[in-house]
């Protein structure tokens, strides 16, 4: 979280006090960093300088315009997972030509529409998908250009829930298979294969299983080579985890690096990546309002405005998220060690477990890391309207992109009989 800093011992963004952005917008808010964002994405355009490649943004791990057309602008490709994620790169100016849709229930409609633009590729995920493109396009008297998500059997070494490369994952098509589905894809006459694919997980904090994945995909594109199954492009996933508390993964660089170096001996081939939070995640953070203080026992609560509505992480995977105080403790100042919890009607809705805090009523603490799976993954839930969101412009400047929902957002489209 490069760009936070105390200054007199109040938290900054930039130059700009993270109390003066409360003041101005309100909270809970989301602020990102736009030169983080960029940084982080050229970090694996560097690393891909002398190859072939396209970095493809996963969408879904923050999908709002301005983020979108920052990396639009910046030459990013994106990896999408709906329709609703394709009109919000389009609406952001991305190149059709540079989105691959991944996903595993895509419907008619989402093919069509992905068709109609376009795409660069579709990341197939089973062999029932493969059949419903193959018609579609057919209908539409066009090719579909393809790849098959294959699903290497690693194990990711990471939290259950957001591990997707294991047999027994709803996710691609079983390695066991890949082959046989490729020979399947060759004889329909509407899908041109172009590539293969793999995505095995998120928050990976290890190299190894990376390579091990590598290497299985790699395997299978010699077997497809000598059917004379050509294959363009390997599009290697995110996935990337980053630092939320001690975790140290390795670098974009570092990854991007190494899984180069096994494709030394296929010149030909680009390569693709879809990172996702190691883009976004320390680009962001939530500021929240301490509404209350409660201690009872010898249990302290810190209640905070922001709640799994707002920031479902802690309470999904029971992910661990740093919390700075937005003024720094004061010789003298009460301290206790808090459970900092939020609005919401569920004994789940805890933003982090014993953490200890000087606050009292009023004071603003700000959650790192959550520029990633954060307003993405936002609900009404309570019906609290959804943060508004602000990118931080440069040292200086910040901007507002997405205003605070309203009251009258939250029944939209709804009827009183
Ligand atoms: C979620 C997802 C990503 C991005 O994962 P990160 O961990 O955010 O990098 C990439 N590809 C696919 C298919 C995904 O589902």
């Amino acid at each position: 979280m490069d760009f936070l800093n105390y200054q007199h011992d109040h938290l900054f963004a930039n130059q700009i006090a993270i109390a003066d952005l409360a003041k101005q917008y309100g909270t809970p808010l989301y602020v990102y960093s736009a030169d983080h964002i960029s940084k982080q994405f050229l970090a694996y355009e560097q690393a891909l300088i002398n190859n072939k490649h396209l970095v493809c943004y996963a969408v879904k791990a923050n999908s709002n315009l301005a983020v979108l057309s920052l990396l639009a602008k910046l030459g990013a490709g994106f990896d999408i997972v709906s329709q609703g994620e394709l009109e919000r790169v389009l609406k952001a100016g991305a190149d059709p030509k540079k989105i691959v849709f991944s996903g595993v229930a895509k419907s008619v409609v989402e093919i069509e529409r992905a068709l109609e633009v376009g795409i660069k590729c579709f990341n197939v995920e089973s062999e029932a998908e493969l059949y419903r493109i193959n018609e579609v396009a057919k209908r539409l008297n066009k090719t579909a250009p393809i790849s098959l998500r294959i699903n290497p059997d690693v194990d990711a070494k990471t939290h259950p829930y957001i591990s997707t490369g294991l047999r027994e994952n709803k996710f691609g098509i079983s390695y066991e298979l890949a082959l046989d589905v490729y020979r399947k894809a060759r004889s329909l006459a509407n899908i041109n294969i172009v590539g293969i694919d793999c995505h095995i997980g998120s928050q990976l904090t290890q190299l190894s299983p990376f390579l091990d994945a590598a290497d299985r995909i790699l395997a299978l594109v010699d077997k497809l080579q000598s059917d004379n199954i050509i294959i363009e492009h390997i599009d290697l996933g995110g996935g990337l985890g980053v630092c939320y508390d001690s975790e140290q993964p390795p670098t974009a660089s570092q990854l991007v690096t190494e899984l180069k170096n096994k494709l030394i001996n296929y010149p030909d081939i680009e390569i693709l990546f879809e990172p996702g939070r190691s883009i976004v995640a320390n680009s962001g953070v939530l500021i929240t309002k301490v509404e209350y203080t409660k201690h009872q026992d010898d249990n302290h609560f810190a209640i905070v405005d922001a709640g799994m509505n707002d920031l479902i992480r802690p309470a999904l995977y029971d992910a661990w998220m740093n919390i700075l105080p937005e003024k720094q403790p004061q010789a003298g100042d009460e301290s206790f060690v808090y459970n900092v919890v939020g609005p919401i009607c569920e004994s789940s809705d805890v933003l982090a477990y014993q953490r200890k805090l000087s606050v009292k009523q009023d004071d603003l603490l700000v959650i790192c890391s959550a520029g990633a799976y954060g307003f993405s993954m936002a609900s009404n839930y309570n019906s609290h309207p959804r943060p508004a969101e602000v990118m931080l412009i440069d040292e200086q400047q910040h901007k507002l992109i997405r205003e605070r929902e309203s009251f009258e957002d939250l029944w939209r489209g709804e009827v009183v009989l």
